[in-house]
């Protein structure tokens, strides 16, 4: 599991949906420390030993209000690779304003399949890591002109709109043609931005710019709230290997 940024109910909910316990998990995996990836991690915590991976750096943030997930954390560097089961782990650094936050690519059974949201560019390395994937989740936070004219606050639109702050839906589109034009088939717009965006809105800027290059992809957006049909990746295998189901 990617992130964890609902409660440890609201997880085992939608776990259940799915067929699913906390106790089949794995490993959870955490991009970064902001609140909106970690809000169930103090609970989930103090109820089980599922392993939970970060960066040392998302450690050092989260071990300061969660002293205790000590226990169940496991550390690496930003960048660096590790295996959980038969799946491979490959972590990039992603340009956000938290504390050595990361994006996964996750290799299992012949797919191959990236995670990045929360990042003020795609770096020419991400957009690399990425083109190797089947299968991506890709940030579309905000439409520029919808933040502009928007309610926040200005230091606020600064800091969404800065290098180290979100993806709007104009620079994931640029993205996602890269991506298509490599060969990634699936791509889902995820982290939308309630404010700033919306599932139509974020759709219309990438369809219209796949349709300029002439191009096509499958195309889906993680809902914010609630979970989504899961999609399952692999169709050979009677359990399938990832199955997503997202909180934005
Ligand atoms: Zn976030
Ligand atoms: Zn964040």
């Amino acid at each position: 599991m990617i992130d964890m940024g609902v409660s440890v109910r609201k997880l085992n909910n939608a776990l259940k949906s799915l067929g699913l316990t906390v106790d089949m998990l794995d490993a959870v995996i955490v991009t970064h420390e902001h609140t909106d990836h970690i809000k169930g991690l103090a609970t989930f915590a103090k109820k089980y030993s599922v392993p939970v991976y970060m960066t040392n750096g998302t450690s050092h943030a989260v071990l300061q209000k969660i002293p205790y997930a000590n226990n169940i954390i496991h550390t690496f560097c930003g960048g660096d690779g590790f295996d959980i089961g038969s799946a491979k782990i490959e972590s990039f650094l992603t340009p956000h304003d938290a504390n050595e936050s990361v994006g996964y690519i996750i290799s299992c059974d012949n797919i191959t399949f990236g995670f990045a949201t929360d990042l003020g560019f795609v770096s020419q390395n991400i957009k690399n890591m990425l083109s190797s994937c089947d299968f991506v989740v890709l940030e579309a936070n905000h439409d520029i002109d919808m933040l502009k004219n928007g309610v926040y606050p200005y230091q606020l639109k600064q800091r969404v709109l800065g290098n180290y702050g979100h993806l709007s839906n104009a620079a994931c589109a640029k993205c996602v043609v890269d991506l298509v034009q490599n060969g990634v088939k699936t791509v889902v717009l995820a982290h939308l931005s309630e404010q700033n965006n919306t599932p139509v809105v974020a759709l219309r800027h990438i369809n219209e710019m796949l349709f300029t290059f002439g191009l096509t992809c499958e195309l889906f957006v993680a809902p914010v709230h609630e979970m989504e049909q899961p999609i399952l990746l692999g169709m050979e295998v009677e359990q399938p290997c990832l199955a997503l189901g997202s909180f934005a």
